[in-house]
């Protein structure tokens, strides 16, 4: 089913909460919302489901307008970050409750809990209760209060933030899994950017209540549109800089920074409408190249000027963060992200040559 969002605006009072965010869900689609805390996402997620009725703008689902129909009668599957279980229903209980208030025969109720908690990995656990269960399992129980009235949205606020890592990680693939199976047009509210680039079809970032970016994650990690996007999506080195000369056609454009001129090719890296004057640059740490002092690095990758130093390397296991001091005070510290098999990698103080390839910086005004 395709859900639509046309301009919504929600206020608290003086606050407002959302403004004029429009989003269009494919059917089938697991759509991703990603925002700082207290962005506007539950607001967004509780509209959408029909507990706040006082907003401005359009909500539809398949081009009806959901104006006025309350949140029973949208047949919208919820999933909430507490789970919000009934302690005193058993897991069966918990389960065949949407049914029950809709009035399902008995029989087909008892099909459909087991075809639910099948689902969901929760078969045999019918008679506990929620304070018997795992925080996992309690999840998995109300992703299958949500799934068993065959939602035709799926709407997830934060369902996983409650567990610890482990968990939260195998619950991923396990929501992707139920998502395959079960094809529904899902709406998923997270801070969490690992969860939304490993899971999203596609994702928007929201800040202060406002959309600020929409895309696939790679697109997004990939050419964030401005410098909030980026340090949300992932760790980011920033260095201010002047634009010298705008790219035109396939000629590079060309950036001052207080570590050498960069010359960025066009197209996609650089942004229609620069012009001469002001900009930030900025690079991922994982396309920072690192060789001992002097040495070369691979060919087209531009070397930093000045001599930089590791001011600390912190072992990650499959990856080592390296914190890199550069001769120029606003450069401020820089990480470089390497994989090292076996390899010593570098000491801390020691001296280094920083290299990044041209494509690897983005740009912005
Ligand atoms: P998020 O889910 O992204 O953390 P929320 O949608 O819960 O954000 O909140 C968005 C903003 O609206 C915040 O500033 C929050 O304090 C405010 N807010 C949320 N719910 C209410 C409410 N019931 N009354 C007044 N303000 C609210
Ligand atoms: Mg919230």
């Amino acid at each position: 089913m395709s859900l639509t969002l046309d301009k919504l605006t929600v206020r608290y009072g003086d606050v407002t909460a959302l403004h004029q965010v429009s989003l269009a869900l494919k059917p089938g689609e697991m759509f991703f919302l990603l925002g700082p805390s207290g962005c506007g996402k539950s607001t967004l997620l509780r509209t959408v489901a029909g507990f706040i009725e006082d907003y401005e703008g359009g909500l539809a689902l398949e081009g009806g307008s959901l104006k006025g129909v309350p949140a029973h009668r949208r047949d919208f599957g919820m999933v909430f970050q507490n789970y919000a279980l009934f302690p005193h229903l058993t897991v069966l209980g918990n389960v065949a409750f949407g049914l029950e208030a809709r009035a399902v025969a008995a029989a087909e109720i008892r099909t459909r809990v087991a075809e639910a908690l099948g689902l969901v990995g929760l078969s045999g656990y019918e008679t506990r209760r929620p304070g018997e269960l795992s925080g996992g399992q309690q999840q998995r129980v109300a992703l299958a209060r949500a799934l068993v009235i065959r939602p035709r949205v799926l709407l997830l606020d934060e369902p996983l933030s409650n567990l610890d890592a482990k968990l939260r990680w195998d619950m991923r693939s396990e929501i992707k899994r139920i998502h395959a199976a079960t094809k529904l047009t899902t709406l998923y509210v997270t801070h969490d950017q690992k969860e939304a680039l490993s899971m999203a079809d596609r994702m928007a970032i929201l800040k202060d209540g406002k959309l600020e970016a929409l895309g696939a994650p790679r697109e997004l990690y990939d050419h964030p549109p401005n410098r909030f996007c980026a340090q949300f999506l992932g760790d980011c080195n920033v260095l201010e800089g002047a634009v010298a000369a705008p790219a035109t056609g396939s000629a590079p454009g060309r950036v001052r920074t207080a570590l050498g001129e960069i010359a960025l090719p066009g197209e996609k890296h650089w942004p229609a409408g620069l012009q001469v004057g002001k900009a930030e640059v900025f690079c991922r740490p994982e396309s920072v190249w690192l060789g001992a002092a002097g040495s070369e690095p691979p060919a087209g990758a531009v070397v930093l000027t000045g001599q930089a130093k590791v001011a600390s390397a912190a072992f990650l296991g499959a990856s080592t963060l390296y914190e890199l001091a550069l001769p120029h005070q606003n450069a401020a510290i820089w990480h470089a992200l390497r994989h090292e098999q076996d390899a010593a990698g570098f000491a801390e103080g020691a001296e280094v040559t920083v290299a990044v390839a041209p494509p690897a910086w983005r740009l912005w005004q």
